[in-house]
């Protein structure tokens, strides 16, 4: 295994944990802030604009409701219908004044006894049962309770969507002499709905009990406009929810339902007055919109500071790692390959020999009399010396010689291609070098050098060891000279 995938794999894991712990956060981050905006909108918000809307709604109501209950116990109204509807004028009068002093849009009085319905105006019509737009007033003649609100085109205004206040009028002992009240257009409902939604920004409409529509804003607050109309049993996503808005009677309910990819949360009650429940809703993509921006935001920043970090590593990492192979294959004083990467690179090189059968030789050299360079000039000039005679060496050998300081002042030359013959002349080259180079140390420094020839088959510590004779034969002989293992005499 080489050193250089072992250490991407640190920059992978290094990066892979800073990117996980940014995406972690950040997403806990945006999960819990989501938490939190949902918790608040189902427990705080909706309820909130709901109890708002009712109060607005009923305050927007309670004044015509209690406008109708005041005409259904009007005595004159009362006494004018007992005494036989006689004239016309005077309940028109009547009527166009409850209109003018309450500011509703329409005021009106149907008789049990003629049918007829009177508005400000005067008679407007007949009412009869087979006409499915007089339905409501055998409702509520029906009915058991005093009134009903009922949401109707007004006949006598120009079919504008008007919710009624039908109010029955009960002479003595309670006989039903008909049904009066006034009626509010639900466009001023439907500005306060698009009012309220624009303050709380949220959607509010109102479902009947069989789950129609039957008041929504138009769209006046400018949220995402969605359609509005027929029923929510069938409207897209609502119908997921129809059921249960439908069922709630006495508290409001919280609940949602999914809208393509985004969750709308909603509350809904039964509002008694209108018999229709009010929904309020709110689509959760919009608030949680800010905390996605800051999501990306945070990944961004997550992926560049791992980048940063992956770059960082690989730089420092590069640098630490060529500089211990540096110190682990150099010899820091010369620069030479040291003696444990040469050992390596010799055995290297006689397998190759082995292979290609070209002969390889050895020089094996020493300082002369080093110990006297160093004694006399001391330790440094003594490695200047040392450093020189390396520098020397390295020029005079070919580019493919390996040269390693194998001791203190002790070189191994490994000469590839050449055998003895030439491995001599080499060494005698580098004799030469050495012994004609100026040192500036007050005295001449020269090297002896044994030469062996690798012998195929040989292990190489046997030629080093040859080698190494030869050396000292060199030495024992005179210094400053080259021996050979081939001409070295058996040492006894
Ligand atoms: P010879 O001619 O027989 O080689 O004699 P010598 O004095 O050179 O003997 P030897 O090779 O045994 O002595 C080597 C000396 O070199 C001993 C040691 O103090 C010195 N030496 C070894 N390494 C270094 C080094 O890195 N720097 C210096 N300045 N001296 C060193
Ligand atoms: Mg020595
Ligand atoms: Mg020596």
């Amino acid at each position: 295994m080489t050193a250089l995938p072992r250490k991407n794999r640190l920059v992978l894991w290094l990066s892979l944990i800073v990117a996980l712990g940014f995406l972690s956060t950040s997403l806990l981050g945006y999960l819990a802030a989501r938490g939190t905006i949902r918790g608040n909108l189902t427990k705080r918000e909706l309820p909130l604009t709901g109890d708002s809307v009712y109060s607005e709604v009923q305050r927007e109501l309670v004044r015509p409701v209690s406008v109708s209950k005041q005409m259904a116990q009007d005595t004159f109204l009362r006494d004018w219908v007992t005494g036989g509807e006689r004239d016309v004028g005077q309940i028109s009068r009547y009527l166009a004044r409850i209109q003018a002093q309450f500011g509703t849009n329409t005021s009106f009085f149907v008789s049990e006894a003629t049918r007829r319905y009177y508005s400000g105006k005067g008679v407007a019509q007949t009412v009869r049962e087979t006409d499915p737009r007089a339905r409501w007033y055998f409702r509520v003649k029906a009915m058991q309770g005093d009134y009903e609100l009922n949401v109707d085109p007004d006949l006598v205004n120009r079919n504008t969507m008007t919710v009624f206040i039908n109010y029955r009028l009960l002479g003595d002992e309670g006989r039903f002499l008909g049904v009066t009240g006034v009626g509010v257009t639900i466009n001023t409902l439907r500005a306060l709905l698009g009012r309220l939604e624009t303050r709380y920004g949220q959607q509010v409409y109102f479902v009947s009990k069989s789950g129609e529509v039957v008041l929504s804003s138009l769209q006046a607050s400018g949220l995402p406009e969605r359609s509005r109309r027929g029923s929510i049993r069938t409207l897209p996503g609502l119908s997921e929810i129809a059921a249960q808005v439908l069922a709630g009677a006495g508290q409001p309910i919280t609940t949602s339902y999914h809208l393509g990819r985004s969750t709308v949360q909603v509350n809904s009650r039964f509002v008694p007055e209108l018999g229709w429940y009010l929904v309020v809703e709110q689509d959760e993509a919009g608030a949680v919109a800010p905390f996605l921006r800051l999501l990306g935001i945070n990944l961004a920043v997550g992926v560049l500071a791992t980048l940063l970090v992956l770059g960082l590593t690989m730089l420092t990492v590069g640098r630490f790692q060529r500089r211990l192979e540096e110190l682990a294959t150099f010899d820091t004083l010369t620069g030479l390959t040291n003696r444990g990467v040469g050992e390596v690179l010799l055995e290297q090189s006689l397998r190759e020999t082995g292979r290609s059968k070209a002969p390889l030789s050895l020089v094996l050299f020493d300082i002369d009399d080093f110990k006297q360079i160093n004694d006399a000039h001391g330790h440094a000039t003594g490695d200047a010396v040392i450093r020189t005679v390396a520098r020397l060496a390295r020029d005079a050998l070919r580019e493919g010689d390996i040269l390693i300081r194998w001791g203190g002042e002790e070189f191994m030359a490994v000469l590839g291609g050449c055998a003895a013959a030439q491995a001599s002349m080499v060494a005698e080259e580098l004799r030469n070098v050495i012994a004609d180079h100026e040192f500036g140390v007050g005295q001449p420094v020269t090297i002896s050098l044994g030469a062996a020839q690798y012998r195929m088959g040989d292990l190489s510590s046997a030629t080093t060891a040859q080698a190494d004779q030869a050396l000292y034969q060199a030495k024992r002989t005179g210094k400053n000279r080259v021996a050979s293992a081939g001409d070295t005499a058996p040492l006894s």
